[in-house]
């Protein structure tokens, strides 16, 4: 084990590999190229009995791990949503370890949890969200829509299901284009999955609240008990937005828990001009984004805000005695907030990240990314050969290559797998695919911190020089 006296001189080794990561990582294939099991077989299978050096384990991280990793912080990344990161970012999570605070509550550190509530009313203010709001952070927003529909399960059941059980057949309503976190949650909180309804979506991939209604009419005649819905800002495979204040009126009306899980778009509400997407917030219980997405803070970083914090405290809080403290009630201890007891101290990478940008940096920067998609979109969608399947919007266009004029819709799809394939098995881009009404079609997203015009050019370039290729 090392001695704390010498951090000094291992940690320059590490910081020295950290700045050469960082500014060589266009020197990797975007894609890691290894086979299933072919990391495993270089590491050993038993833990070494003896110390071994850092400098042994930092040769093995050059030579064994890094084959295996995909370069998320690659500016030519463009796969599923980016969980970006930034310098700032990068140094508060190094501070953070060594701190190694457990904030599970306000006694065992008290600039931890003040420094969360802090950071969520930065996010509440510069975000646009109603004044009433309080935040918390979380893993993921898997864990704050589980947190959502637990304490949403326990409104529409009078608290009583945390003690004795669920009774009664419980509903929740969501697009068929939700994120799958909603439907593991309902299996989590013993509202079951096939009490999950899937509501259907217009051409634009947007849930239809008229239809969410008629579903709700129907299940009230048939007695089982509404319980929440769940909108998405974003969903995963289009970035669709569901229409937020008809949703809203509809819930205000039947009395039910909106949860708005924002995870990836939710970070565009810091763009005045973007807005729209949150009109009918005020009526919204609680809502989830990740800044561990697109605002430049290295996963994890979830930021979950409720109207009523009471409720979520009623529905995590459980009280043993080595738990019991003075200033409780009037101090937030966020262990009752979500499932796990234990916390880091995730609010120390924002305050980095939201100081050293500036909102003015940050804003800067996401209208730089909805930029780079335009220019890359005007391009894709002038060529005879590609289409765009639905408009761009944010730093996301969704394209595919055009069957020719014979071609059934299978054959159409096979190529563009193939397309995908090639592109990513060359390792200079990386993208990722959707299915629209049964089309498989391309996902490009500029979400990369660090991301440029270079970039895109070259992305376009690569993607016609391969199509030429497999077609
Ligand atoms: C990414 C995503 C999630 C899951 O986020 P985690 O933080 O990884 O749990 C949930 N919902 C939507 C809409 C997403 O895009």
């Amino acid at each position: 084990m090392l001695d704390p006296k010498n951090f000094h001189y291992v940690s320059a080794d590490i910081t020295a590999w950290i700045d050469k990561y960082l500014n060589q990582i266009t020197s990797f294939p975007v894609k890691s190229q290894v086979r299933p099991g072919e990391i495993l077989e270089k590491l050993p299978r038993q833990a070494p009995a003896q110390s071994e050096s850092l400098d042994q384990i930092m040769k093995d991280l050059d030579e064994i791990i890094l084959p295996g990793i995909t370069h998320w912080q690659h500016p030519n990344f463009h796969g599923y949503f980016p969980a970006n990161n930034s310098v700032e970012s990068i140094l508060a999570e190094f501070i953070t370890a060594a701190i190694g605070a457990q904030c599970m509550i306000w006694d065992t550190s008290p600039a931890a949890a003040e420094l969360e509530q802090r950071m969520m009313e930065w996010l509440r203010e510069a975000m646009g969200l109603p004044s009433g709001m309080e935040g918390v952070i979380q893993d993921s927003a898997s864990s704050a829509s589980l947190a959502a529909l637990l304490t949403a399960r326990e409104v529409a059941t009078g608290f009583s299901s945390n003690q004795d059980g669920i009774s009664g057949k419980l509903r929740v309503y969501c697009s068929s284009e939700a994120h799958s976190s909603i439907e593991k949650a309902m299996g989590i909180c013993g509202m079951g999955r096939n009490n999950l309804v899937k509501v259907g979506v217009d051409e634009q991939l947007r849930l239809l609240p008229g239809q969410l209604e008629r579903l709700i009419i129907a299940d009230l005649a048939a007695d089982y008990i509404p319980c929440a819905v769940v909108a998405t800002m974003g969903t995963t495979g289009t970035v669709s937005v569901d229409p937020l204040k008809e949703i809203a009126q509809v819930c205000e009306k039947y009395d039910l828990w909106l949860h708005v899980d924002g995870a990836f778009a939710g970070t565009a509400l810091m763009l005045p001009e973007y807005r729209w997407m949150s009109e009918g917030m005020e009526r919204v219980d609680s809502f989830v984004f990740n800044p561990h997405k697109w605002m430049f803070t290295n996963f994890d970083c979830s930021v979950f805000f409720v109207k009523n914090p009471q409720l979520l405290i009623r529905t995590f809080e459980i009280l043993p005695e080595y738990l019991k403290t003075k200033t409780r009630g009037t101090v937030n201890d966020y262990r009752d907030w979500g499932v796990p007891l234990g916390r880091r101290f995730r609010a120390l990478k924002l305050w980095f990240v939201m100081r050293s940008m500036g909102l003015t940096e940050i804003r800067e920067t996401l209208r730089k990314h909805i930029r780079l998609n335009d220019l890359f979109a005007n391009e894709m969608g002038r060529r005879e050969e590609f289409e765009l399947l639905l408009p761009p919007f944010l730093n996301f266009t969704c394209f595919r290559m055009k069957p020719d004029g014979n071609s059934d819709e299978a054959t159409s799809n096979r190529l563009n797998e193939k397309l995908l394939e090639a592109i990513n098995g060359r390792g200079h881009i990386f993208l990722t695919h959707t299915r629209i009404s049964g089309l498989f079609a391309l996902r490009i997203m500029f979400g990369q911190t660090y991301v440029e015009q270079v970039h895109v050019e070259l992305a376009l370039e690569e993607i016609f020089r391969v199509a030429e290729l497999v077609r």
